[in-house]
């Protein structure tokens, strides 16, 4: 499955904010944002031009893409199913990207950071309801189980995620039995509980275009 491979940093000087893509790094003073805040490249630090409606549209847009780790193709299919359903379309769209297995995994802990989730998915470490799932972009819903493979328990990446989770929290649509190295899906993903700073709207006037 086909994901960005170049500089993670680089996303977040980019977009002017800290998306948390490396895990305890972000948490450190290696975080590359807290050194060099400015954008990368040889212009990077030049004077701050007017900036158009479609560029703030645009990068409203990209730091999306970027938070849930998604290439452009799919993240235009993730809005159209958005905007058939019914209700708010940029609501949808977040609450699909939400429930995501690889971001569900990220949430209750088990991952430092969703590359890092996305990898346990694909490497076959997680089950849902009892059953191995290794498609990141798999759908959750209500009721489902999603658990650490019995063999993957001691694995140290998830172990030392779960040491710091108390740091990120549980959201209150997730149960995390850390004990068990189980979560459950109590309810639909909530729009309060997203707290990076996301204008939906605009990314729905860009597509509107
Ligand atoms: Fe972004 Fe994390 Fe890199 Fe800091 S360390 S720039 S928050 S990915």
């Amino acid at each position: 499955m086909a994901r960005y491979r170049g500089a993670v940093c680089r996303q977040c000087r980019r977009e002017g904010l800290k998306l948390f893509l490396k895990g305890d790094r972000c948490y450190s003073d290696k975080c590359s944002f807290a050194r060099r805040a400015y954008p990368p490249g040889q212009h990077g630090q030049a004077r701050v031009r007017k900036v158009s409606d479609y560029a703030i549209q645009l990068r409203e847009k990209q730091k999306v893409r970027r938070i849930y780790g998604m290439l452009e193709g799919q993240f235009e299919l993730y809005f159209d199913h958005a905007e058939r359903r019914k209700g708010v379309t940029g609501e949808n769209l977040l609450m699909a990207l939400e429930g995501r297995l690889d971001n569900t995994v990220y949430r209750l802990g088990f991952a430092a950071s969703r590359n890092q989730a996305r990898q346990l998915v694909r490497h076959n470490h997680i089950l849902v309801n009892g059953r191995k799932v290794n498609v990141p972009s798999f759908q959750t819903k209500v009721g489902d189980q999603i658990s650490i493979r019995e063999k993957s328990r001691k694995c140290e990446a998830i172990t030392d995620s779960l040491e710091a989770v108390a740091r990120r929290g549980v959201p209150s649509w997730l149960e995390l039995d850390q004990a068990n190295f189980k979560g459950t899906v109590k309810a639909q993903p909530v729009r309060e509980e997203i707290t990076m700073p996301i204008q939906e709207q605009l990314i729905v006037e860009l597509y509107s275009k």
